[in-house]
């Protein structure tokens, strides 16, 4: 069967997720055009598919109206996966973050609303803040910290973005879709921002110390991007999940200090291990969450979602990636 949609938007679409997924469309006989600031993503990212027919990038900010509104009204649905994302960047840069995640959402949504066009809204994990009963459902109460750590900023934005976006389906009818993305990984992926895999990636390659936040005993549970892109496209492709929320991640609850150990060994480094306190690392201002760990079963039940790539596959699909990157 083919997608259900031709022309599509994808915000971000330069970006470490953004470009996979549009990649994915356009192997789907798609027409896709990647609206990107290049902020965080890169026009590298787009290399495989930039002469691909049916394939248009344009560098503008999801804060432009105007580029937003000629971009919504070419596509017949939208992927909004712009955003402020990376706990290095929200917390150095706590302005930014609020503003491109509050009034990015809010412009995609109101082109969209006026046209009637499906939005799919890129949550994330975040939202879940300090719950501390895994596996999180969609259903349950969110926990989040006080508003002097920035962190919370993160989080409470993506939240906010998640009631427009179901406020626009109750009073407008607009078809959207969120799907809350737990600690997405993969090629492209850069430690830049503080994602945990491709830094610790970097460091076994370069026989540096793997530098571990307090002791390594907080858990995560990760979700290879190709696994990630398959939960978007189902969810979008599917109107039984339109107005709802969704968990897309990964399983297999890990520790930090054993991804640490798993990358220095998939790596043959003779790296050590470092254990920096979460105070040098970030401020004292920061707190980390302990576990994280999606319920799987909302989405596996619409669009039969299972995740297909384990933590062995995507520390060597990472390791390859940085190799590749190193060499060429
Ligand atoms: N982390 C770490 N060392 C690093 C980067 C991150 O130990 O160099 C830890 C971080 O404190 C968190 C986990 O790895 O407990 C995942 O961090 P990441 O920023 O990838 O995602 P998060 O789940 O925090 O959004």
């Amino acid at each position: 069967m083919s997608y259900p949609y031709r022309n599509i938007l994808v915000t971000g679409g330069a970006g470490f997720i953004g470009s996979h997924l549009v990649e994915r469309l356009l192997a789907e006989g798609c027409r896709v055009e990647a609206l990107d600031d290049l902020s965080t993503g890169s026009v590298s990212n787009l290399e495989p598919v930039q002469d691909r027919e049916g394939f248009r990038l344009t560098v503008a900010s999801v804060l432009d109206d105007q580029a937003v509104a000629v971009a919504v009204d070419r596509a017949d649905a939208v992927f909004h996966l712009a955003a402020a994302v990376g706990v290095r960047l929200i917390v150095e840069n706590p302005v930014r973050t609020i503003e491109t995640n509050l009034s990015g959402t809010e412009t995609v949504l109101r082109h969209a609303g006026k046209k009637g066009k499906p939005v799919l809204l890129a949550s994330t994990s975040e939202v879940y803040g300090k719950q501390d009963s895994v596996p999180f459902t969609e259903e349950d109460d969110l926990v989040l910290g006080a508003s002097r750590r920035p962190r919370w900023a993160y989080a409470c934005s993506k939240l906010m973005d998640e009631f427009l976006a179901l406020a626009h389906y109750r009073e407008n009818k607009l078809p959207v879709v969120i799907a809350r993305l737990f600690n997405t990984v993969g090629p492209r992926q850069t430690g830049t921002y503080g994602m945990v895999i491709p830094r610790f990636a970097g460091q076994a390659l370069s026989g540096e110390p793997l530098t571990v936040y307090g002791d390594g005993s907080q858990t995560r549970t990760f979700c290879h991007v190709a696994d990630a892109v398959e939960a978007l496209t189902g969810l979008m492709a599917t109107p039984a999940a339109h107005g709802k929320v969704f968990n897309a991640g990964g399983d297999g609850e890990v520790s930090i200090l054993e991804v640490a150990r798993q990358v220095i060994e998939a790596a043959g480094s003779k790296s050590t291990i470092e254990f920096v306190p979460f105070e040098t690392a970030y401020d004292e201002e920061f707190e980390d969450m302990e576990r994280r760990v999606p319920c799987l079963r909302k989405i596996e039940d619409v669009i039969s979602y299972r995740p297909r790539r384990d933590l062995r596959r995507i520390i060597e699909d990472v390791l390859a990636w940085e190799r590749a990157c190193r060499s060429g």
